[in-house]
């Protein structure tokens, strides 16, 4: 049973990474989108956490009644990368419990890429050689998406691959914004001709490194193609949309204490030059 549980915990291995691409293979074959599928991630992730406890745990037992358990780790690599594996899976599982993962989002998902692939060198080193195939899938799903990202985000983004656009971009990029305020609690931007065509209730990821580096934001597009304008409502939050909210503002003349109830003068933003925008739909 403890080999069994073992077996049953590395085969969720590949079904744990198909679930959590954003270019979701499961969310292409089943027409549903990637973050949808982000629970299902989620769940699968804690069984694996708990068939993982029941393998270890039988293990433990088995040491434990002999008095064996510290002697094994010393001496034996398997039980050694065996227990690191747990460990950091253990880690994942509380890191991503909602609010240590809202708390500051950038950081857990930088904690969350390192954290398992600590995990995946920890039960490549831990599981028997024919099982190695449940560690591959799983690296060759993750490089997958991630290609198809870096794909789809080139063509979206590189002007040279979109030439007929009426607005013509200036230089290598295609997306110039405009950045309105609405009022301290929510920003527009605005994209004319867009490189891409999108359904209604789509959203894109959106990213503006001259004002947050380094950070791309899902935001719901609020128009149709039929408009030839791609734009988004954005709530100014305390990160990255507090920066576009404040760029969208900045260069006005304040006459009241704050930015709401028409205590603003000037026009919002459009006479700024248009800031550049990348994104991934
Ligand atoms: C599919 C989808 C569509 C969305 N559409 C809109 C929209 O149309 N308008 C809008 O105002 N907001 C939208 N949001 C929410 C928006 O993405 C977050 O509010 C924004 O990323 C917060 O950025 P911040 O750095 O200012 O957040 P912070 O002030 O740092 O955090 C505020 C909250 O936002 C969450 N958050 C931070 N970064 C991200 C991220 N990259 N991805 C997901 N959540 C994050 C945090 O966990 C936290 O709970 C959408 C979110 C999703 C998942």
């Amino acid at each position: 049973m403890a080999v069994r549980t073992g077996w049953i915990t590395i085969a969720q291995l590949p079904l744990v990474f198909l679930l959590a691409g954003k270019r979701n293979l499961i969310g292409y074959a089943t027409g549903t989108s990637y973050e949808r599928l982000n629970w299902i991630h989620r769940w699968v992730a804690r069984c694996m956490f708990i068939t993982a406890t029941i393998h270890l745990g039988y293990f433990f037992r088995t040491w434990g009644r002999y008095d064996y358990i510290e002697r094994k780790l010393e001496i034996d690599v398997i039980a050694r990368t065996g227990l690191g594996a747990w460990c950091v899976l253990l880690w994942i599982t509380l890191s991503s419990f909602a609010p240590i993962r809202g708390w500051r989002y950038e950081l857990f998902v930088v904690q969350h890429m390192i954290s398992f692939i600590g995990f995946i060198v920890m039960v490549r080193l831990h599981a028997p050689k024919k099982a190695h195939v449940y560690v591959w899938v799983p690296v060759a799903v993750f490089l997958l998406d991630r290609a198809l990202r870096i794909i789809f985000m080139l063509y979206t983004n590189l002007a040279i691959f979109h030439p007929g656009r009426r607005h013509k971009p200036n230089g290598l990029f295609t997306c110039n914004a405009t950045f309105h305020g609405l009022s301290d609690k929510a920003t527009t931007v605005v994209i004319l001709d867009p490189p891409f065509k999108w359904s209604p209730g789509q959203h894109a990821f959106v990213s503006c490194h001259s004002l947050v580096p380094l950070q791309s934001h899902p935001f719901t597009i609020t128009t149709l193609p039929s408009d030839n304008s791609l734009e988004f409502v954005i709530r100014t939050q305390k990160g990255g949309t507090e920066k576009l909210s404040d760029h969208a503002w900045c260069g006005q003349v304040w006459t009241g204490q704050d930015r709401t109830g028409g205590g603003v003068e000037g026009e919002p933003n459009s006479h700024f030059p248009p800031t550049l925008l990348t994104l991934v739909g």
